[in-house]
């Protein structure tokens, strides 16, 4: 008879492999026993797959998942979301954003309270949205406040070359887009804790094929495996893993070999190229990350919101009480900030964490680890 987390992996069509995959991790781990070995998942959607597929209970007792920085809303520095709000309190500024977004507290406010009290905040699912918008209503200005990653970012990208080739001078642009590989490193080179290896993110390396994992073997040691998101794909990538520390040979791999190719997608990021350049960044929970961030191209300058609307980011801040930084570098799991489940849920979010559907904390309570 399976246990209640094995029956829970139903939706996979491989769920023929998981008895051999858990064979292989229980022997690659035996191995290893008593030391306890440490895989971060740097994707809120390994996050949310692991917990809705019930793989972090069938793991043995030595093999610990830790969720990283990899939900664009969680790491949002909160002086953003206050740039966001005053820029959305100009008169005649409608502000567009992804939905998750709007709920993020700043440091007084949040889009969601600002829209209530009657700014123009659209919660939309593209930035093509956003340029629609901006196509209909000429006379305003309507800023497209843009997170994301390698995987969303070539979409903000194409809006803005759009923007720039049709002269619509009216779409603005407020970037908070970010990429991976310069966080996974910081939080090495942070040493706070310590790391057996990286799931790496499926999604984004189709993008940026698979390169960018390697300072992080050479330098770190650190294990790599690029994964996909179902349940024998994660168990997979760790049996890989495991393996890979088992013969103390450090290296990158793809686990999501029907997706992700080693060159990546390189059209998509000659369009991020073409309109944006990389800038130092601040990461909420783990400071400014130099080259970790990206900013519009100087001739692109009369679609920067904050250039043209003279609004500046103030300086990052913490809620108090928030454990959000701590969450999000891999030091604390969520049941152990204490506002977890308490003053802090997704119906009353303290902190990003618990707003993002990718957030670790939001995820931990949805599925009942507390
Ligand atoms: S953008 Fe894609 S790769 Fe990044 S966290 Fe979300 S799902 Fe994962
Ligand atoms: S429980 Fe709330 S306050 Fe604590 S880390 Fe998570 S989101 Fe932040």
């Amino acid at each position: 008879m399976s246990s209640p987390s094995e029956s829970r992996i139903t939706h996979y069509a491989s769920r023929g492999m998981v008895p051999d995959l858990l064979k292989l991790i229980a022997e690659r781990a035996e191995r290893l026993a008593p030391r306890v070995v440490r895989f971060m998942e740097v994707c809120g959607t390994h996050t949310m797959a692991m917990f809705r597929s019930g793989v972090r209970a069938l793991l043995p007792p030595n093999v610990r998942l830790l969720s990283g920085p990899g939900c664009p809303v969680c790491v949002t520095p909160m002086g953003m979301v206050d740039a966001a709000l005053e820029i959305v309190r100009r008169p005649g500024v409608a502000l567009a954003t992804f939905g998750d977004m709007v709920r993020v507290p700043g440091s007084h406010s949040s889009l969601e309270r600002a829209r209530a009290e009657g700014a123009d905040v659209r919660m939309v699912y593209s930035p093509l949205d956003a340029l629609r918008i901006a196509e209909a209503a000429p006379h305003r200005a309507v800023v497209f406040f843009g997170i994301g990653f390698e995987t969303t970012t070539p979409a903000v990208a194409a809006t803005v070359a759009y923007a720039r080739d049709r002269r619509l001078a009216n779409l603005l642009f407020l970037i908070a887009n970010k990429v991976i590989p310069p966080a996974m490193e910081a939080i090495l080179a942070g040493g706070e804790v310590k790391l057996d290896g990286f799931l790496c993110p499926g999604h984004v390396s189709v993008i940026t094929g698979t390169a960018i994992y390697e300072p992080l073997v050479a330098r770190y040691g650190a294990p790599c495996v690029v994964t996909g998101f179902e349940a024998a794909d994660i168990l997979e990538g760790i049996a890989m893993l495991l393996l890979q520390v088992v013969e103390g040979a450090p290296r990158v791999e793809i686990q999501y070999r029907r997706w992700v190719h080693p060159a990546g997608n390189a059209r998509a990021r000659e369009r991020v190229a073409e309109v944006f350049r990389p800038c130092d960044s601040a990461w909420r929970g783990l400071g400014t990350i130099p080259e970790s961030g990206l900013a519009l191209r100087p001739e692109l300058r009369a679609h920067d919101a904050l250039e043209v609307l003279g609004v500046g980011v103030p300086p990052e801040l913490e809620n108090p009480g928030c454990s959000c930084g701590a969450v999000l570098r891999g030091v604390l799991e969520p049941p152990q900030c204490p506002l977890f489940a308490k003053r802090c849920t997704p119906a009353t979010p303290v902190g990003p964490c618990m707003v993002s559907t990718e957030g670790s904390c939001a995820a931990y309570y949805k599925y009942g680890e507390r």
